[in-house]
């Protein structure tokens, strides 16, 4: 129901958390939050509230980049099981979405087939075909823009690998998705209001759109590839 990110100089657990709990108004089952370090990409999620996801993360992990949820669900039953993020079969990428995959039972047959999926949701499709096409030989980007090019729905994603873990990739379609840029930290927000925490300045993400996010910039793709670019807008607490 909500998506929230961060890739910047502080400890990205706390902003994740602060984040959701601004969303919580919007409804939900379950949370999640996923941080990536040094160590590698550390999950932390549990069905209902914010309060119980913050009992269960593990505050000695430090990391300065991450992504996290908070669930409505739509495909698979509320659960920490089906609670996001999930993670592709070797656990290198890892995955948040809002939205519905309405085509998920097909790609499943279509591309996995020898994959053993370990939730109930249409989301996880999305992370094992990334898994996927990067083990056939694509770049990052270039499977998760075919991945994208493949799915019918709506989508608000992000995804994070572990191998490379200062960048988060961000895909569009139908459900709401906002970069927000700051000095040396930018931020993936469903709400501005999740991130004005960290910045007022907001950049308008277009249905079938990608973004790869760093710490130093935003990349704005079409799924074709095309580079586009667009000024941010000063986003203000509605009084
Ligand atoms: N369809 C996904 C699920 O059921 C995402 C739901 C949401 O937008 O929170 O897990």
């Amino acid at each position: 129901c909500g998506i929230v990110g961060y890739v910047g100089t502080e400890d990205a657990k706390e902003i994740l958390l602060r984040g959701l709990e601004k969303l919580e108004y919007r409804g939900y089952d379950s949370a999640g939050i996923a941080v990536a370090n040094d160590n590698g990409v550390h999950v932390f999620k549990e069905k209902g509230r914010i309060a119980a996801l913050r009992e269960v993360v593990d505050t000695s992990v430090d990391g300065t980049v991450g992504i996290g949820h908070t669930r409505w669900a739509t495909h698979g039953e509320p659960s920490r099981k089906n609670a996001h993020p999930h993670q592709s079969t070797t656990e290198r990428f890892t995955l948040v979405h809002n939205g519905v995959i309405e085509n998920y039972e097909q790609l499943k047959r279509e591309f996995l087939i020898d994959v053993e999926l370990t939730s109930d949701t249409d989301t996880e499709v999305i992370v094992q075909l990334v898994e996927k096409f990067v083990t056939e030989g694509k770049s990052i980007e270039d499977a998760f823009r075919h991945t994208l090019s493949l799915l019918k729905g709506s989508y608000a994603t992000a995804l994070i690998d572990n191998e490379d873990a200062d960048i988060v990739y961000v895909g569009k379609n139908k459900s709401p998705l906002l970069i927000g840029v700051g000095e040396g930290v930018n931020v993936i927000a469903s709400d501005a209001m999740a991130m004005l925490q960290v910045t007022n300045q907001f950049v308008e993400i277009m249905d079938e759109e990608l973004v790869i996010v760093t710490r130093d910039s935003i990349t704005i793709k079409t799924l074709d590839g095309t580079v586009m670019s667009r000024e941010p807008y000063t986003a203000e607490l509605d009084a």
